[in-house]
């Protein structure tokens, strides 16, 4: 930091969990922030409806509690499991000292965390398009062409990483997919069981949940070469798929869910910045063995 007036003390990047989290962390530190995040937020059909019962005692320090208790979402309490054998084993929420996770409205959890958020920073709804380190200060360009001088930068913009992809090595572990799909429930004479429920194959492994609304999410995780080409296109093929497994495919067919819609593409790669949060997010901070470059350009995001 050199004395120079700065907008904000910190900059966050990004609208979702991790961008509308920080910047009620650093509200509650007493931080003058500034939140730059797209005009549109997604809406409905998010992937990441699972929130591990680890995460209850960090909503609690944020005085996020009582968000995850509404009827929007529900609890987690019962998950089954066939892994390195066909036999299912059940895991109850009672072996967590937390108490148990929850099966999120995903959209609606993002939504009430922008909506306190959204309390706490000087929201800037349009997109980083450029940041660049002067005298140990961030000048950030947004798409709208306004502009903005910070001391501190916080890179939440997800699997973008438009700032860390240029002030780090980005590493990754894995090349995993995930094929998602939201099932409807039409069958009004059975009512499902309130569960969770993984099941390895040779390909990788499936993931069943029924969703607080009633529609059943399920997921594929495997490597892109092992999943059919076109499968986001082809709705038969998919349901041939799950028709191959011997739990998900009898939950379906048992509890009365549709198989409608092909899946959605997503990547589930495991990447990470190296190095982590700290020389980049920090100027005027120790140099990297590899000097950054000095100018940044942000991919701009759709
Ligand atoms: C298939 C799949 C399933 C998953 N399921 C779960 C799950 O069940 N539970 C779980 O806990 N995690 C899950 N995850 C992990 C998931 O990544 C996290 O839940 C969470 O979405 C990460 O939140 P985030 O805020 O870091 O990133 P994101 O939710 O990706 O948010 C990034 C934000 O940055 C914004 N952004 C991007 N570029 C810019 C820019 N240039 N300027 C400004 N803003 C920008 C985006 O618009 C967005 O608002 C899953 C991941 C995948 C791939």
């Amino acid at each position: 930091m050199t004395g120079r007036r700065h907008d904000a003390a910190v900059a966050v990047i990004g609208g979702g969990i991790a961008g509308a989290a920080a910047c009620i962390a650093l509200h509650r530190a007493g931080l003058e922030t500034a939140w730059i995040t797209p005009d549109a937020e997604p809406g409905a059909d998010l992937v990441g409806e699972s929130l591990a019962p680890a995460a209850l005692p960090i909503l609690d320090r944020l005085g996020l509690a009582a968000i995850v208790d509404g009827a929007a979402h529900r609890r987690s309490n019962a998950s089954f499991s066939a892994w390195g054998s066909d036999l299912l084993v059940e895991r109850n929420a009672a072996v967590h000292l937390e108490g148990p996770g929850r099966v999120l409205d995903r959209a609606r959890f993002e939504a009430d965390l922008r909506a306190v958020a959204d309390g706490t920073a000087d929201r800037r709804r349009s997109a980083l398009v450029d940041a660049t380190v002067e005298a140990g200060s961030w000048r950030l360009g947004l798409a709208d062409g306004s502009a903005l001088a910070t001391g501190f930068l916080v890179d939440a913009s997800g699997r973008a990483s438009v700032v860390a992809r240029r002030r780090a090595a980005m590493r990754r572990d894995d090349r995993l997919v995930a094929a998602c799909a939201f099932l409807p429930h039409r069958d009004d004479g059975v009512e499902p069981t309130p569960a969770t429920l993984i099941e390895a194959v040779p390909e990788g492994w499936w993931y069943a949940s029924l969703l607080p609304d009633g529609r059943l999410s399920v997921a594929f995780f495997s490597d892109p070469d092992l999943l059919p080409r076109g499968l986001s296109r082809d709705r038969d093929r998919w349901s041939a798929m799950i028709g191959g497994t011997r739990h998900v495919a009898h939950w379906i067919a048992d509890a009365g869910f549709g198989v409608e819609t092909p899946p959605r593409l997503h990547s589930a790669a495991t990447r990470w910045a190296d190095p982590a949060a700290g020389k980049w997010t920090a100027p005027g901070g120790p140099p990297s063995a590899t000097p950054p470059p000095r100018s940044t350009r942000c991919p701009r995001t759709a």
